[in-house]
Formats: structure tokens, C-alpha cells, sequence
């Protein structure tokens, strides 16, 4: 039986871990940790500083007072007594398209799995007010047992959104490119009750490269966008101009 270790960016009580959870159960060994709260945004942040805990929830959930990272983190390093054979991360309530995947708990959690040396998925209902939890489980239920007979790409992370629609009413699935958005909103101000500044992070920026072959695209069309992603930060094709300023700086 598969071992699956399931983490979310939303805290261990989000419906879109509940229902992901209970569909993983039907046909694999499922352990999930996840943060005590909402962690939306937490990128890849380790819990450096204090101690953490693991307390576990009336329903065997694992709950952590960390991070996303932190919970796949100590789970693999140490809370587990075997390793998962695979570290899935959701379902997300709402998108992670494009540039949000710097931002994303959700990938993140993914990411840890991954640099752990575990084969990893992030899944996101694509909307601000998810409902059709359910579709994205399926997704993921077929995902696996496409899988199956493959590993993934040595670091490699499937981000897969799903549109909130019920899964007969999906278009296909696709795999996709990170698209990227405009710059982000600017921040909304508010005063405390004792009249100091506020400040809220607005929202993101609406999708710029968001043509034929990317994540907002295939979204927009209704299919299911697949995105193989890794932490390759390097701009490669910008090494051999580098090379020479490097070289006259000196
Ligand atoms: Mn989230």
C-alpha cells in the first residue's frame, strides 16, 4: 500500500485537506501534518528560533505550530517512523498560477518533499471561493494512478490547479508553463484603533504572459493545468554576459 504524506499552507482543519485527506485513505496509508493555522504565503520559511510542537487532532491529524516546510520538514526528519513514498500538498483553497508559486505554502510544502528526496504534488482549487473540493481529489486520485508505472523527474514538483467546476464539466487536463503576473496591487492602509498606520498586502497582480501553453490559460479554458516545476533559480542563458562583466570588474 502507498504510503502518501499529506501537508496543506491552510492548517489542518481546511476542507480542501478534509476531503483530500478522506480520498486518500480509500486506497493508501495517509498521514497528514499540517500547520495549527492558516499559513497561506509562507514560502518556504523554516522555524529556526523556537522549538516545534506536534500535537495530534481527535481525527489523527498531526497539527504543528510551524510553517508548511516545518511540517513536512519534521515529519520526514523525524516524526514518521518510515519514509512516505510520496508528499502530496492540499488541495489549496484558491489558485497558484504563475509567480505565486514564490509565495505558495502549498508548493512549498511540495518543495520540501521534493529537496527530501521524495517524488511531490501541489493541487489548488482555482477560485476565491473553492467549493468543488471533490474534482480535485478525483484529479489527483488519477494523477497517482497515472503515475504509477513512472517516478517523476529527479526534483521535479507537479503544481496542478483545478478549476472549481464538478469533474464532468472539466476539459481535459494539460500540462503547462508558468505564466507570470503584472506587479502586485498596491498595499491597502488602514489605522489601528489607536490611529497608527496599517498596512494590509494587496492583492496580486492580474495574469501578463497568460498565452496558449500556460497555467492561466489552461485554467481559463477549463482544463487541468499541470506544471512540473523545480528550484532552479538560475538564469542561465544570462551566465556568458555575466561571465565577462565579472571578468572586467575586477
Ligand atoms: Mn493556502
Amino acid at each position: 500500500m502507498r504510503r502518501i504524506l499529506l501537508s496543506n499552507d491552510d492548517g489542518y482543519t481546511a476542507a480542501g485537506l478534509q476531503c483530500l485527506a478522506e480520498r486518500l485513505m480509500g486506497f493508501a496509508d495517509v498521514t497528514v501534518v499540517a500547520p495549527d493555522r492558516d499559513r497561506s504565503g509562507a514560502s518556504n520559511s523554516l522555524t529556526l528560533l523556537h522549538p516545534l510542537r506536534a500535537e495530534r487532532a481527535a481525527n489523527g491529524f498531526f497539527y504543528v505550530d510551524g510553517t508548511p516546510t516545518d511540517c513536512v520538514h519534521l515529519a520526514i526528519t523525524g516524526l514518521l517512523a518510515s519514509e512516505p513514498d510520496i508528499v502530496i500538498s492540499g488541495i489549496n483553497h484558491g489558485a497558484n498560477l504563475g509567480d505565486d508559486v514564490l509565495y505558495s505554502g502549498t508548493v512549498a510544502a511540495a518543495m520540501e518533499g521534493r529537496s527530501l528526496g521524495l517524488p511531490a504534488i501541489a493541487v489548488s482549487l482555482a477560485s476565491a471561493q473553492p467549493r468543488h473540493f471533490a474534482t480535485a481529489a478525483t484529479v489527483i486520485e488519477r494523477l497517482l494512478a497515472a503515475l504509477q508505472p513512472h517516478t517523476l523527474p529527479a526534483d521535479t514538483v507537479l503544481n496542478v490547479n483545478v478549476p472549481d467546476v464538478p469533474y464532468a464539466e472539466l476539459r481535459g487536463f494539460e500540462a503547462t508553463r508558468l505564466g507570470h503576473r503584472h506587479k502586485a496591487e498596491p498595499v491597502v492602509r488602514g489605522q489601528d484603533p489607536r490611529g497608527r498606520p496599517i498596512y494590509w498586502v494587496g492583492p496580486p497582480g492580474l495574469a501578463a504572459d497568460a498565452g496558449p501553453g500556460t497555467d492561466f490559460h489552461a485554467l481559463a479554458a477549463g482544463r487541468v493545468s499541470v506544471t512540473p516545476i523545480h528550484a532552479d533559480l538560475t538564469r542561465h542563458n544570462a551566465l556568458q554576459a555575466l561571465r565577462h562583466w565579472c571578468e572586467e570588474a575586477l
